[in-house]
């Protein structure tokens, strides 16, 4: 795979386009964001690391600047903007009949949507536990370390998983290919669905959140929803490891000092991926007939938010 696009770089485009950069290979960000892309034309990224801030130049465009197509294109867009950037993509003809569409977007059903647009046999997803920040155009702020998983979207195996897997670790982006990535797709996603409602809508640090004596018993009943809906849906998901699971972002040590990146959003004035994570959850329960009020509830809350929170203009 020669040609490499990441469409929608913001902060994890951002990051995954420049770690693959920096192992050689000929990456170009495509983003919608005309002051980030005239700063990353002009000065390259910046990137701050723990020990370290540096310029890393790479191409920078704008979707109707495409003129070539691409063999890998990853999407990281935020999930409302990733299927205007694929008929973008279309559009200006980025896409060829192989071209192998990428998307680690949080949240479900991406690979539903993307089907609409291009053959479910180019599309791939994957899920990550990288994380990224942006402190403004062109600046990209990477701590941390963290791994991704990956499968084609309909299970079948396909020579592009393994390649695009080894460019994955080539850049260090410590990759696996998974024999079931929807249930790692949905465990990211229930841990997404309770904690980033619930401290958007409290107004906490998931830490402040944990400090309430009853956590648990608000988080069991939106659990239970979800892994119904899954079971549904033939992802078997356990309602004891998730509950783990999501306790464990409680200390400090680990996510505790920080808001979700929904509450993040929201208080930037900006829409948030609730349509995709408790929404979706809520949309598939009531196609399958499996009861999900919690979720319904949350979704609307955050909505409610949106409306007092970003500029309805
Ligand atoms: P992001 O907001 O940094 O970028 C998403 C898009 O919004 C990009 O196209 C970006 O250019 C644009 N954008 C950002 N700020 C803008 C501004 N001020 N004005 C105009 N456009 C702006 O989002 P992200 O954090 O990179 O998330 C992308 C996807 O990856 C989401 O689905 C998210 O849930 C997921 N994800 C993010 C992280 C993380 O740590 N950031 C980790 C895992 C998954």
């Amino acid at each position: 795979m020669e040609k490499i696009a990441v469409a929608g770089a913001g902060a994890m485009g951002g990051r995954i386009g420049t770690m693959i950069k920096q192992a050689g290979y000929d990456v170009t960000l495509i983003d919608y964001w005309d002051e980030h892309v005239a700063q990353i034309q002009q000065h390259g990224v910046e990137i701050q690391t723990e020990d370290d801030t540096y310029q890393l130049d790479i191409e920078a465009i704008h979707p109707h600047e495409i003129d070539t197509q691409y063999d890998l294109i990853i999407i990281l867009t935020k999930a409302m903007q990733s299927v205007e950037m694929l008929q973008d993509l279309k559009r200006y003809d980025a896409i060829k009949p192989d071209t192998a569409v990428l998307t680690m977007m949080n949240g479900l059903g991406h690979h539903e949507r993307f089907s609409q647009v291009i053959p479910m046999s180019q599309i791939f997803l994957a899920v990550t536990v990288w994380t990224a920040g942006l402190r403004g155009p062109g600046q990209l702020l990477l701590e941390g370390t963290g791994g991704i998983e990956l499968q084609r979207a309909d299970g079948e195996a396909d020579p592009r998983t393994s390649t695009i897997n080894d460019i994955f670790n080539n850049a260090g982006l410590n990759s696996t290919i998974s024999e079931d990535v929807f249930q790692s797709v949905w465990s990211k996603a229930t841990l997404n669905s309770v904690v980033n409602p619930l401290c958007t809508i409290l107004n906490k640090r998931i830490g402040e959140f944990a400090e309430y004596e009853a956590t648990r018993d608000m988080i069991k009943p939106i659990i239970k929803e979800i892994v119904a809906v899954a079971a549904a849906r033939d992802v078997q998901l356990s309602e004891d490891a998730l509950i783990d699971k999501i306790e464990a972002t409680y200390p400090e040590e680990t996510q505790g000092l920080h808001y979700p990146s929904m509450h993040q959003d929201l208080y930037s004035g900006r829409y948030t991926e609730v349509d995709y994570l408790n929404g979706q959850i809520a949309k598939y329960g009531d196609e399958l007939g499996v009861e999900t009020p919690n979720n319904k509830l949350l979704t609307h809350l955050v909505h409610q938010l949106e409306l007092s929170h970003v500029d309805q203009d």
